[in-house]
This record gives structure tokens, C-alpha cells and sequence, in this order.
């Protein structure tokens, strides 16, 4: 089965924490999302993290860093429910698809979308239904919304190629 997974990140000693994760099915309706909470206290952050911090929550994608519902130890368990190891991962970007590589491990095939051309969200939202989650308000990125237009993309442009 092919998955788009996207994600909303905060930074800890300047490492991405993930902070909301959305699991959406190309070939299904299957969708799963977590906030995270915080990794640690607000007050334990470098004055370089609080800076990126603050430039993502009011920028980016609004997430408070004490919102979340489970610890970010029970990422990889997540991501294990769901993902098989013959699934195939979409991701947007570099940096996710090396962080979900080093998340899933091999044998899972995790796939850039720029590699297919797919265009920015924000490009394609009005083309799609769609929703942010509960957490998010409409103007802000959301792996729920963004995992959902992508997935939705991929429906008419990507077909399967299981006869190969
Ligand atoms: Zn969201």
C-alpha cells in the first residue's frame, strides 16, 4: 500500500522533534494523525531554539509546545501500526524523507514527491477537499491537511505500478 506521511516539526538543539504526524492512505481512506507533547520544557530550550521556536509557532504551523496527547517515544511505535515493510512512504522535501528513512530503516521505500514533480501544497489545496485538524487554524500547515492534498494528488497523477 502506498501512505503519504507528513509532518510539523519544533527544534531541540537544533534537531527537528516532531510535534504532529498525519498517516493518509493513497489507496485507501485510511488517515491517523498525534500531536506530540514537548520533549522537554519550554525553559530548558536554547535561546537559538526558543528564536526558530517562536519563528515556527507564529509562522508556520501555530502548534503550542505544550499542546499533545502521548510522549514522542511512542513515535516509532505509531508509525509500526500502521506502515508494513512492503509500504511504500510519500513525503514532500529532503529533510523528511531522510528523517522518515531513518524512522522506518529498510526495507520501506520512502519517496520524495519533488521527485515527482508534485507542486507545494498551498499550490494545489483549492483543487482538493480538505480540512485541518482540530489544533489547527485554517491559515497555518497542518500534516493532516498537507498528508490529505497529497495523497489526493497522487490519485490522479501517480498510478500503480504492482504489474512490474
Ligand atoms: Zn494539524
Amino acid at each position: 500500500m502506498r501512505f503519504v506521511i507528513e509532518f510539523q516539526c519544533y527544534k531541540v538543539q537544533d534537531n527537528p522533534v516532531i510535534k504532529e504526524i498525519s498517516i493518509c492512505g493513497v489507496d485507501s481512506n485510511f488517515l491517523k494523525n498525534i500531536i506530540f507533547k514537548p520533549p522537554c520544557s519550554w525553559y530548558q530550550l536554547n535561546q537559538k531554539d526558543i528564536r526558530t521556536n517562536r519563528y515556527l509557532y507564529h509562522n508556520i504551523h501555530n502548534l503550542h509546545w505544550n499542546q499533545g496527547t502521548l510522549p514522542i517515544s511512542y513515535l516509532k511505535e505509531f508509525l509500526f501500526t500502521y506502515i508494513e515493510t512492503d509500504d511504500i512512504v510519500y513525503t514532500k522535501g529532503l529533510e523528511k524523507q531522510l528523517i522518515l528513512e531513518e524512522l522506518l530503516q529498510t526495507p520501506n521505500v520512502v519517496v520524495n514527491l519533488e521527485d515527482l514533480h508534485c507542486p507545494k501544497a498551498k499550490d494545489i489545496k483549492d483543487m482538493f477537499p480538505h480540512h485541518n485538524c482540530s489544533f489547527h487554524h485554517k491559515d497555518f500547515e497542518c500534516a493532516v491537511k498537507n498528508s490529505k492534498i497529497f495523497a489526493s494528488w497522487m490519485k490522479i497523477n501517480c498510478f500503480r505500478y504492482e504489474e512490474y
